[in-house]
């Protein structure tokens, strides 16, 4: 299975005009196994097409129910390290996302979207993650989630309570 992704690593570098040989190149083992991991799933086979062409890969969100529950279970599989911390969500910057799905089934809360699948009423979250990640800064480490976070966990229109 390792030597397959290796391979359709190869094959999509040689495309005249692949943009991101550089981003492929510093992608370490852990990543080559998040994108054999998507194979399977055959979600990275879309977003490989989607860069091929030049069009931006799809990115996850983290929506509504990240806020004030924060259990930061997500940010260690990410093997880009596109997670950012604010005071009572995390959000993901999607110049950074590449698509690889290893996120979403981490989050305790089902907080986290490919942005294709963000629920209806929660779009505005595309918008927030792509804007708050600009300031907030990379946390690439589990830490303690706040001491009410269980209380928060089933608590829904929570926009109001974003802190930024
Ligand atoms: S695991 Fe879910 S709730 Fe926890 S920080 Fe990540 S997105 Fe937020
Ligand atoms: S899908 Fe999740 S784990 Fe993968 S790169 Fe994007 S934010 Fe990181």
């Amino acid at each position: 299975m390792f030597l397959i992704t290796i391979e359709i690593l190869i094959e999509v570098r040689s495309v005249p005009g692949w943009p991101y040989d550089v981003q492929f190149n510093a992608i370490d083992t852990r990543a080559v196994m998040c994108i054999n991991h998507s194979l399977i799933s055959g979600t990275i086979s879309h977003s490989l097409r989607a860069q091929k062409t030049g069009i931006h890969s799809m990115t996850f969100v983290v929506t509504e129910a990240c806020i004030k529950c924060k259990l930061t279970d997500c940010v260690e599989v990410c093997p880009v390290d596109c997670f950012h911390e604010g005071p009572n969500i995390l959000v993901i910057d999607p110049d950074e996302c590449i698509d690889c799905t290893l996120c979403e089934p981490e989050c305790p809360v089902e907080a986290i979207y490919s942005e294709d699948e963000v629920p209806a009423g929660q779009e505005q979250y595309l918008e927030l993650n792509a804007e708050l990640c600009q300031d907030w800064p990379v946390i690439t480490e589990m830490k303690d989630p706040p001491e009410d976070a269980d209380e928060w966990r089933d608590v829904k229109d929570k926009l109001q309570y974003l802190e930024r």
